[in-house]
């Protein structure tokens, strides 16, 4: 395959070593670039990523004075989450430097030479699911590749692709921010406030997600979810044809509910069946709309109803989200570690019928609490806090009033083995533990896998009660 060579002979930076860049290192220098990397983090640190590009001609500028090294650089690359309005960023583009990712690499590349077509889905929650879901449905029918913020960088796979493969790409707000591309079929699934510690707004965290369909033309497509306000207004500055999911109510061209059925309608007139809606493996409604957004997208690439079906009957969700691990003395026991905003634990908590014991908090992204006090107040019978967040949560949860409550203990642990303990001697018959934390997990663990792996193995390490 033939590259565009863009950057053969410039000097550039790429700022963050990491699972991202790593492909798109060893591109730059398959490219002829003259590559330095910039990163915070010591050789120790990196030791991983060091390894992996061990031998190219990279100069490494590593540790507290990283930035200094930008002077004289041509291109810029950023890692998704690196802010822009750093100073020494800013002094890089007012001396003429250009900013790019891995991902505007990826578009570009892919547009001009291999021209598959890209389906991207991004929202607060519910990415990862949709993605990997709609990735299963397409591969049951074509050649396809997933990638993107679900730790496969698409650079890895852009020599492979033909204009036959759909490429399926999960999007962070980070990832699309300013990217200047928009795949031909683009996801909306909700949009609730989110990363409110690095983007310097709500407005701006929407914006990024708007990138989506921004520089789409009018031949491509955009679905967006009707029940969320947020999505549902974006859809009026969609250029090309919009599709509507709704759990509530029947839009005129897209997915939805019927009598208990999945149904889809791309023309404005007929209906396609899918499935009962019943026969979905993945717990709770939220996922319903997960579900609802995949079909939509699959069917409008070109997969069979039967396909989308039989996927819908098969598919049990990703590891970390609302995960069933056991039951053991008539308790059962989730795993929803990738729960990192009080949205998503809400999910969780409403996708459960059963009285909760709950454990939750982290570390602090600054995100308000009160909506997630209220449903826990319902919904949960215990409390267990953690981590950073555990003084304001247990707060919100006190401050809730009302007649619907549950909840009559709140905890406090120091750590995520003193919280199982706690929530196995609490947890009657017919209830369920859950590890939801509303919060992201750097505060105690290197992210929320280690975190709910940790969690994973206290919960299979408990032993029956002695009868
Ligand atoms: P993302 O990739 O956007 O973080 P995931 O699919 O990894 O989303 O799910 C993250 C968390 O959000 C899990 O706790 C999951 O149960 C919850 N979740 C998934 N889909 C939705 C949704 N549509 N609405 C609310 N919460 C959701």
């Amino acid at each position: 395959m033939v590259f565009l060579m863009r950057y053969t002979g410039k000097k550039v930076a790429v700022i963050g070593l990491g699972v991202n860049n790593t492909p798109l290192i060893r591109f730059l220098v398959e490219q002829g670039a003259e590559v330095s990397v910039l990163d915070r983090k010591n050789r120790d640190e990196l030791r991983e990523y060091l390894d992996q590009l061990a031998g190219l001609p990279v100069t490494y500028h590593l540790g507290p004075d990283y930035l200094e090294y930008l002077r004289g650089q041509e291109v810029v690359f950023l890692s998704p989450g690196v802010p822009k309005n750093l100073p020494a960023l800013q002094e890089a583009a007012a001396s003429g430097a250009v900013f790019s990712s891995e991902l505007e690499v990826f578009f570009a590349e892919n547009r001009q030479r291999s021209r598959a077509p890209v389906i991207g889905i991004t929202g607060s929650c519910g990415k990862t699911t949709t993605t990997t879901m709609l990735g299963l449905m397409l591969e049951k029918e074509k050649p396809v590749r997933v990638g993107g913020n679900i730790g496969r960088p698409p650079l890895t796979f852009l020599p492979e692709l033909t204009p036959e493969t759909w490429v399926v790409l999960e999007l962070s707000s980070f990832q699309l921010q300013d990217l200047g591309y928009s795949p031909q079929i683009a996801v909306l699934l909700n949009i609730t406030p989110n990363h409110l510690d690095v983007h310097s707004s709500f407005d701006e965290y929407v914006q990024a997600k708007e990138e989506i369909i921004k520089n789409q033309s009018g031949d491509d497509l955009a679905i967006f979810n009707w029940d969320n306000p947020v999505t549902r207004r974006l859809a009026a500055n969609a250029k090309g044809k919009v599709y509507f999911f709704s759990r509530r109510l029947q839009p005129e061209t897209g997915a939805f509910v019927k009598n208990g059925d999945i149904i889809l309608r791309l023309d404005g007139k007929n209906e396609e069946y899918i499935c009962p809606a019943a026969e979905k493996r993945l717990p709770g409604e939220h996922n319903l709309e997960n579900i609802l957004a995949a079909a939509l997208a699959a069917r409008l690439a070109g997969v069979s109803p039967a396909a989308i079906a039989s996927v819908i009957r098969e598919f049990k969700g990703v590891e970390h989200r609302l995960e069933f691990l056991r039951e053991l003395d008539g308790v059962v026991y989730y795993n929803d570690s990738k729960a990192t905003t009080p949205e998503e634990t809400i999910a969780g908590l409403r996708a459960l019928s059963v009285p909760v014991v709950l454990i939750g908090g982290g570390y602090d992204k600054k995100l308000p609490f009160t909506e997630l006090a209220k449903v826990a107040a319902e919904r949960c019978r215990v409390v267990i806090l953690i981590g950073a967040t555990a003084g304001k949560i247990r707060e919100a949860l006190e401050e809730v009033e009302g007649e619907d409550r549950l909840l009559s203990e709140i905890h406090q642990a120091a750590s995520l083995e003193e919280a199982v303990a706690i929530a196995r001697s609490k947890a009657g018959p017919g209830e369920a533990v859950l590890l939801s934390p509303a919060c992201a997990s750097y505060d105690m663990f290197r992210n929320f896998e280690e975190r709910g792996r940790r969690f994973k193995e206290l919960v299979f390490g408990i032993q029956p009660r002695k009868k």
